[in-house]
């Protein structure tokens, strides 16, 4: 079950005070005072609250500490300006896969925030449908977008414009050798873990992702491949059977 009621983050009931309590925000790290907010102490601020997809993304990617670029994902498709499927997967990608790079590799605030700037204007070039119309989805274009970006590749670069383009090309394979209709939950993930190894193998950085990726958006989706989805909520597979190997 996807979170429609209650916490948006983990779907506990709210906590109502009569008191201003000090809250920090879950998305933007933001402290406030509110006099709401979940049993497990989850808040979200109000501008993360009306914030467009895109924005939620970029200032969430920006602020978050975590080096696991799957439960970032995961925590903002729980926003509710993130839809079921839509363009916004294609800037979720890359820059969840930067927050967590930029974690690891312990880049400046500034230059992390600088190059998921970059990664949002060029996925927004990126339009819904692509996967089918195009035949490249935009999930797998994200992650040739995180590639080009932290190894600097242009047009005119050789090794790097190389890779940036292998690592769109294994994304798509994986995508497509899943089959089904478009999914962008699942795309998406496949999408992160193509890129997770593809570093470990290609760049040496091993970006920690946990034990298990579970989709609870199933209901959301007519087209889902339920069961024979490897991301099931009901299924419980393992990660390293899942894509880290
Ligand atoms: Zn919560
Ligand atoms: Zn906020």
């Amino acid at each position: 079950m996807t979170h429609r009621s209650g916490c948006l983050i983990c779907g506990a009931e709210l906590e109502y005070f009569t008191e201003q309590l000090s809250c920090t925000c879950h998305f933007c790290g933001t402290t406030d005072t509110a006099n709401a907010r979940c049993a497990q102490g989850h808040y979200i601020c109000e501008e993360c609250h009306r914030s467009s997809a895109n924005d939620v993304i970029e200032r969430y990617c920006v602020h978050s500490d975590s080096l696991d670029p799957a439960t970032l994902a995961a925590t903002l498709m729980h926003h509710p300006s993130v839809n079921m499927h839509g363009p916004e997967h294609h800037f979720l990608v890359p820059a969840v896969l930067l927050a967590a790079y930029c974690g690891v590799k312990g880049v400046a605030k500034e230059e992390k925030s600088a190059l998921i700037r970059t990664a949002r204007q060029r996925s927004e070039d990126v339009k819904g449908g692509f996967c089918g119309l195009h035949g490249a989805c935009g999930a797998g274009i994200g992650t040739g977008i995180f590639i080009s970006l932290i190894t600097g590749a242009t047009p005119l670069s050789t090794r790097e414009r190389g890779m940036s383009n292998r690592m769109t090309a294994e994304s798509l394979l994986e995508i497509a050798q899943t089959g089904g209709a478009r999914c962008c939950k699942r795309d998406s993930f496949l999408a992160i873990l193509a890129a997770v190894r593809f570093v470990r193998n290609e760049l040496g950085i091993l970006l920690p992702v946990g034990n298990e990726i579970r989709c609870t958006f199933s209901e959301l989706n007519r087209e889902c491949l339920k069961e024979h989805c490897r991301f099931n909520g009901e299924r419980s597979i393992r990660l390293c059977r899942a894509g880290m190997d």
